[in-house]
């Protein structure tokens, strides 16, 4: 005799998955971050440049960090990259002559918020504050106000993304993660990026919040190897023009 549950005990189990589907896809849409999703095709954020150009970007989130953005900028001035730099504003408050070396040096700088916040769930009137915050504190030590923001953990609402168009900011994500932060072996770290690396890419490191001298390792490894593959190392403005 085939199983036959009454309609009372079918429902609960008819709604039990779709409840659970529908609030993983309203997650997914509100709260998603670090991949391209419906909002990023329907309000132009960037997660890489053309796709044409044999050009990858190195971004360094978290920044600057007082003991380790020298020696990154160190390095990268020894093998002539210019890196996208989406800095704290707290940490541009902090060391602003680490702001002013990466403009002298050829760098980018982008909005990173002022105190790492996480906006998906913060108010619009935060999310304005945090914004202008760290705009002001970029442009107190550079005098360059930047067009390029990055929320942190790429957590993004289709909300915060309108509030960063109205800011007149380029919202910048990525499409290849380092891990840096997870403590790999700089070499990991550098075949990752070199392996998932494709035209117009743009490339997710660290330059604060942690010790990152794993980070700066991996850089010294990469930028060579990417550069045998044919990349030229561009900004984020440079490889989305
Ligand atoms: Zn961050």
């Amino acid at each position: 005799m085939p199983l036959a549950l009454p309609a009372s005990m079918l429902l609960p189990l008819l709604i039990a998955p779709l409840a659970s589907a529908a609030s993983v896809g309203l997650a997914y849409l509100f709260c998603y971050g670090g991949f391209e999703g419906p909002v990023d095709w329907a309000m132009n954020t960037a997660s890489h440049g053309d796709r044409d150009r044999r050009v990858v970007a190195l971004t360094f989130d978290d920044g600057p960090d007082g003991a380790r953005t020298p020696a990154l900028l160190d390095a990268l001035g020894e093998l002539g990259v210019p890196g996208t730099f989406f800095v704290v504003g707290k940490q541009a408050e902090a060391h602003p002559e680490l702001c002013a070396r990466m403009v002298r040096e050829g760098h980018e700088l982008g909005n990173h918020t002022h105190t790492h916040r996480y906006l998906p769930l913060a108010s619009k009137q935060s999310v304005a504050r945090e914004l202008a915050a760290a705009d002001a504190a970029i442009a107190a030590a550079t005098g360059i106000v930047p067009k390029l923001v990055r929320p942190p953990w790429g957590g993004r609402s289709p909300s915060n993304v309108r509030a960063f168009d109205r800011a007149d900011k380029k919202t910048v994500l990525w499409d290849v993660n380092s891990y840096d932060w997870k403590d790999l072996p700089p070499l990991e770290v550098a075949r990752r990026v070199v392996d998932r690396s494709r035209n117009g890419s743009i490339i997710l490191m660290h330059d604060g919040g942690r010790d990152h001298t794993g980070t700066i390792a991996a850089v010294k490894i990469l930028v060579p190897e990417l550069r045998a593959r044919g990349y030229e190392l561009v900004t984020v403005s440079d490889a989305l023009t």
